[in-house]
């Protein structure tokens, strides 16, 4: 049995561990507390004598491929791109969404739907704690879910208070929450590393994964690194001032929406020395495993490009059409459908591709280090 000394041999050592935060829900929510987060979000080992070595930690982890083929069976996945029941290009028809979200709000117009419909208890997405920071929280009402909406971003802070460990990313430790709180029904909006953590415990029935009852996932060119130095050579690279940026999204370029209305593009590739080492090594860019995935790539700004991709997504789906979203007409949905859908399946293949050949990389010099 492999145990999380393997964990730590094989996926932190070599620098793959997502921190998506699994191997510590998991290990906490049924009391063992042999694991721990780490301030960086770094699964470590609390109380190694409480570890009773279930391997658990070790199967849930989406770096191993122990549960790779139930989890795909779970939800009827299918190559290229997962399993696609329906796509569509949509937004938010409520104003206060709109004016808090990303993209088209629709991530936060399905919870919202759900949770109106008293179909959920809330859900677990992130909060904003500062310009480039989140944390994981589990929302309980319609204004923390509103509130959770967007990449958010506050002038009000200056820049010496941010670090490296300031990430686009958050782990799903606000399953702790679920627990004490004792609620039952929840959305859980993550990126493709988290929804397949979620995925893999809930392969195995692992407690508290038995509660998320939909699985929304967002579109994933990488995590990026925030910190002091990377927003300098980012402000340097698009030739704009923090103190002047409004918005940042990430679609097939990052866009930074300026206040006075202009908006720069710059290229993914030129991210690369701000993106988290993981990211490398992924293989997930559309969210293959959620019940609906969620990107802004291929839309108008303004709008969600979204995936159906289960039958519960499906009929999420369609039911908030008919009450709190908006689709792009007939004609045009078509057309930026198609639009949409071949520029996921090319950045999909794109980071399909440069994850093996870095997963090659990285095992070569693994081999020539021994
Ligand atoms: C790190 C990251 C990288 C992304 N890369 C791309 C990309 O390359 N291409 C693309 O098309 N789209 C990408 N997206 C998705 C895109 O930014 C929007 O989230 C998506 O289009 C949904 O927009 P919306 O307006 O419908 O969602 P909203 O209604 O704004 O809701 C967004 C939801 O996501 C949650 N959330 C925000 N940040 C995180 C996070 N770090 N971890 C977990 N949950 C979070 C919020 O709490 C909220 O519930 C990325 C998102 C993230 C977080």
């Amino acid at each position: 049995m492999k145990t999380f000394e393997d964990l730590i041999e094989e996926v932190q050592k070599p620098g793959l561990c997502h921190r998506c935060g699994g191997c510590v829900t998991f290990c906490s929510a049924v009391n063992y507390g042999a694991l721990e987060l780490d301030d960086n979000g770094k699964p470590r080992y609390k109380d190694a004598s409480r570890c009773i070595e279930c391997g658990i930690c070790h199967a849930i982890c989406p770096e191993n491929d122990e549960l790779t083929d139930e989890t795909r069976q779970n939800v009827d996945w299918k190559p290229p791109l997962g399993r696609i029941l329906e796509l569509t290009i949509a937004r938010s028809a409520d104003p206060q969404v709109l004016q808090h979200a990303t993209d088209g709000g629709v991530v936060t117009g399905l919870i919202l739907k759900l949770f109106d419909d008293r179909l959920i208890d809330g859900a677990i997405v992130t909060r904003p704690l500062g310009r480039f920071r989140r944390e994981p929280h589990l929302a309980l009402s319609r204004d923390e879910i509103i509130s959770a909406a967007g990449f958010f971003f506050d002038t009000s802070h200056g820049m010496k208070n941010y670090s490296d460990k300031y990430l686009t990313y958050a782990t799903i430790e606000a399953f702790g929450a679920v627990i004490k709180k004792g609620v039952k029904r929840l959305a859980f909006v993550g990126t493709p590393c988290q929804i397949e953590t979620v995925r893999r415990m809930q392969a195995l029935s692992l407690i508290p994964s038995e509660t998320i009852k939909y699985c929304f996932g967002l579109f994933c060119s990488g995590n990026f690194v925030f910190g002091e130095k990377q927003q300098k050579q980012l402000s340097r690279i698009g030739g704009f001032e923090w103190a002047d940026v409004k918005k940042i999204n990430i679609k097939e370029d990052l866009i930074i929406h300026l206040n006075d209305g202009r908006n720069i593009r710059i290229i993914l590739d030129e991210l690369e020395f701000m993106k988290r080492f993981a990211c490398y090594f992924c293989r997930d860019y559309a969210a293959e495993l959620a019940d609906i995935s969620c990107g802004g790539v291929g839309a108008e700004n303004g709008w969600t490009t979204v995936i159906a991709r289960t039958s519960t997504g499906k009929s999420i789906l369609t039911e908030s059409k008919k009450a709190v979203l908006e689709e792009c007409s007939y004609e045009n949905t078509i057309s930026a459908s198609k639009k949409a859908l071949g520029a996921i399946t090319k950045l999909s293949a794109r980071k399909k591709n440069a994850a093996l050949s870095n997963r090659k990389a990285l095992a070569a010099h693994a081999q020539t280090e021994k």
